[in-house]
């Protein structure tokens, strides 16, 4: 049988009862839209990291989009953010008419914040941080720039829920959080939805409107055509009963990540590179991303074996075809092309049967003696 990458079917197994029944729960409240669930859902999701406001809507890629244009970003505006990341961080800022332009990434995945006055000019309005991976952007640096130079800044948690720096939750540091609940996702879904965390009351109205047509909901009014990107109530009803088990699920990777870590250790002699955690981070391994210069090698090899590996991400936002204004960076990448030429994914999620992960384990040992 193929070991899959990522399965939700272990934990389904184990949840169903609750999760059939937070189903149930939304058929027979008698209201399907905006009810009860996505309220109730709003208000633990902000309780949980101790912010004021939650606003739910239908994905991560409209919870980038609207919170920049609750934040005021439009056509003509610049958005720093980097090109190592899920494409949809990059198709949500073109999405609201700004211009995306890429720093490049450390050894570490993340955002290289001393390259952020190097892209800096008179239309630049936000940054993006991407807490790539599971763990957070270096914050300091961008929230110092962002202040100095009177930017917004968005950081992008649809892989960091529950990741911590230096003590703060990823979500709490920016003006405003985007969140997907996408199923792979640490908090994930049974199909589509997102969220967007903010402590500022005018950007949390925006939300509303922009997430209900551009109406507000008090006379039914378009203020300024918006979208239809609500949070679906069975949705909502199903990550409340998980939002409880949240901790659970991250102690649950962190277990897979420390077995990783122990049963491949001998291989990092052998140019294997395994994640490490940068100062003040909690990481809460979203996916297990390693490297090595040899990995199409790797992945070759790897195919008899039947274990499906995912790269994340094997093309650069800036190389896609599908941008092509973006295709020469402002500044110089070679990091971030570099990387994407080395890593691959192991298989994680918190029910990853222990079993299955010393196969990919023994699997990798096997490979790397015939490289
Ligand atoms: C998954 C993801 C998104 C998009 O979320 P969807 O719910 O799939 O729209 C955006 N940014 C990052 C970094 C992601 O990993």
């Amino acid at each position: 049988m193929t070991t899959r990458v990522w399965d939700y079917l272990p934990e389904f197994a184990e949840e169903e009862t609750d999760i059939l029944d937070a189903v149930r729960t939304v058929l027979r409240s008698g209201r399907l839209i905006l009810g009860p669930a996505v309220q109730s859902f709003e208000a633990e999701f902000s309780a949980y990291h101790g912010v004021a406001h939650c606003v739910g809507v239908d994905n991560g890629t409209n919870a980038v989009k609207l919170g920049l244009e609750a934040l005021g970003i439009g056509p003509g505006d610049e958005v720093i953010t980097v090109s190592n990341t899920a494409a949809p961080t990059v198709v949500a800022i073109a999405g609201t008419g700004a211009t995306p332009v890429f720093v490049d990434v450390g050894d570490d995945y993340l955002m290289n914040t001393g390259q952020l006055a190097e892209v800096l000019t008179t239309r630049t309005r936000a940054v993006v941080p991407v807490h790539l991976y599971g763990q957070c952007v270096d914050m300091d640096p961008v929230l110092r720039f962002a202040e100095t130079h009177g930017l917004a800044v968005l950081e992008d948690c649809a892989q960091a829920h529950g990741a911590r720096h230096h003590g703060r939750l990823a979500g709490t540091m920016g003006d405003a959080a985007a969140f997907s609940f996408y199923p792979t996702k640490v908090l994930g879904a049974y199909g589509d939805g997102g969220a967007l965390l903010t402590a500022r009351d005018d950007v949390d109205r925006a939300l509303r409107q922009l997430r209900y047509y551009g109406m507000d909901k008090v006379y039914y009014v378009v203020r300024s055509p918006g979208h239809n990107s609500r949070l679906d109530e069975v949705q909502a009803e199903i990550l409340r009963r998980k939002l409880t088990r949240l901790d659970g699920y991250i102690a649950g990777r962190r277990a897979v990540a420390q077995r990783y870590a122990d049963g491949l250790s001998d291989l990092t002699g052998a140019g294997l590179v395994l994640p490490t955690t940068a100062p003040g981070n909690d990481h809460v391994h979203y996916v297990y991303v390693v490297r090595h210069p040899q990995r199409d090698r790797i992945l070759e090899l790897l195919r008899r074996y039947d274990i499906e590996l995912n790269i994340s991400y094997p093309w650069p936002v800036h190389t896609m075809s599908g941008f092509p204004g973006l295709a020469t960076p402002r500044v110089p990448l070679p990091n971030t092309e570099r990387l994407a030429t080395e890593i691959f994914s192991l298989p994680m999620y918190p029910s990853l049967p222990r079993h299955v992960q010393e196969r990919v384990i023994a699997a990798l040992h096997d490979v790397f003696s015939e490289l």
